[in-house]
């Protein structure tokens, strides 16, 4: 089950006026799919406890879409500079911030810090100390290392950089204390494109279990825990979407054994980017080309730049031609890209409709990890993005790249140093 047919239902309709006004390719987001997911989120854990969704700003960078989850009430979950600053223009301050970094510098932590501050969230013990100004909330993300196996996208806990190990965990909290840290949080993260609800189970537990033994240790109470992102989304059509309402019942009991040991429940955070906004994007591009050798190509006006996942982790994106759906798939395509990587293939050996040049494909699932993740190798630009509005209007929210951003680098006053060699 790829994208939904709501949203197709809103998108094919009026695609080839979309790319006659627009050109392609283009990304395409839907604000009322996800507007309807956040909904169903919020709906389904607000038996628990001051639930809030921080939203992965990585997934979709894009203010208009930021926009949209503040609009909700969510928070942003951000890990480097530039998210941090972006979740501000859009009005976040203070604890709507979870700032999620590894290996942090100095002025992460200082960007972090100013401004109204944020909830930090600590990747290791060792970044205690050099946080200057020790803030009174803090929060550590946990490693389960082998107490936990791994997923394809985020592997193995162990070979995992993230995190504090269950060995220094207690310390980690009690040096924090030390340094006046007064409000506790536990977050962790340990999955990726989960659809096994029954993971995710787990991992309320695990942390539930962890802020047990460290409170009981240190005597200090958490105000919330973070089970981190991962919810999986089917790209594939033979896949099941997550069973929201099963987990959420059964995260419902683990909170409510907590509270009956404790006394008290912690707030529950999450900070999903797939699942809000994956299944609400598609990529739209153009067929150019088709090339007959030992396999049949058919070369299409986007590549590798716009999206990496099927290169970079042989992901699968479920693919349509537009005005073709209900045609018979009797062809067998590998549907590739420009650049001159192999793997720039959108997909390989999968069976389509005849398609001819000019034809216009959707690819679907893009809306989180896709343009974001794009890059300019071999001088190949980011495309454009476009928001579907609940109106039914289309409005254009980033413009694709130039030759003269490309270029844009290389614009400066030369910097010349001889370095003394006596
Ligand atoms: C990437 C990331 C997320 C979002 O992951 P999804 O798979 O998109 O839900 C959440 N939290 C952290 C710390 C991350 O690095």
């Amino acid at each position: 089950m790829p994208i939904s047919e709501d949203f197709k239902s809103r998108l094919y309709p009026v695609a080839n006026q979309l790319v006659e006004h627009y050109g392609t390719p283009f990304h395409i987001y839907d604000e009322v799919g996800i507007r309807q997911t956040g909904e169903q989120l919020k709906q389904a854990f607000s038996h628990l406890a001051g639930f809030r969704e921080y939203y992965a700003v990585k997934a979709l960078p894009n203010p208009r879409i930021l926009q949209l989850m503040a609009e909700m009430g969510f928070g942003f979950d951000c890990s480097s500079i530039a998210e941090v600053l972006q979740s501000r223009q859009v009005g976040a301050r203070g604890e709507d911030i979870m700032f999620t970094s590894n290996n942090t510098n100095q002025l992460e932590f200082e960007t972090a810090l100013a401004d109204g501050g944020c909830i930090l969230n600590l990747d290791d013990i060792s970044l205690i100390d050099k946080v200057k100004d020790f803030p009174e909330l803090i929060c550590f993300r946990y490693n389960p290392g082998p107490r936990r196996s791994g997923n394809v996208i985020i592997g193995n806990p162990v070979e995992a950089k993230y995190g504090v190990s269950y060995e220094q965990i207690i310390d980690a909290y009690r040096q924090a204390k030390q340094r006046g840290a007064r409000r506790f949080g536990l977050h962790t993260m340990v999955a990726s494109n989960e659809l096994d609800y029954t993971y995710i189970v787990e991992t309320a537990r695990m942390v539930l279990d962890i802020v047990e033994m460290v409170s009981n240790e240190l005597h200090i109470r958490f105000e919330f825990v973070n089970i981190g992102g991962g919810f999986g989304i089917p790209y594939r059509p033979e896949e099941k979407p997550l069973d929201l309402a099963a987990m959420s019942r059964e995260m419902g009991d683990i909170f409510t054994a907590f509270k009956a040991k404790q006394g008290y429940v912690p707030k529950m955070y999450m900070e999903s980017g797939r699942y809000m906004t994956g299944p609400h994007g598609c990529l739209v591009t153009r067929a150019i080309n088709h090339k007959n050798i030992y396999r049949n190509y058919i070369g299409v006006d986007a590549c590798m730049s716009s999206l990496m996942r099927p290169g970079m982790y042989d992901a699968y994106h479920h693919i349509e031609v537009i005005g073709k759906e209900n045609e018979p798939a009797d062809q067998i395509y590998d549907i590739v890209g420009s650049l001159c990587e192999n793997n720039d293939k959108f997909a390989i050996q999968r069976q389509f409709p005849r398609i001819e040049e000019g034809d216009i494909l959707a690819i679907h699932d893009t809306g989180a990890h896709g343009h974001s993740m794009g890059f300019q190798y071999n001088a190949r630009l980011r495309p454009q993005e476009l928001l579907l509005k609940a109106d039914g209007t289309v409005e254009l929210i980033r413009r694709a790249e130039t030759l003269e951003d490309y270029f844009a680098t290389l614009n400066f006053n030369a910097d010349h140093f001889s370095p003394s060699r006596s």
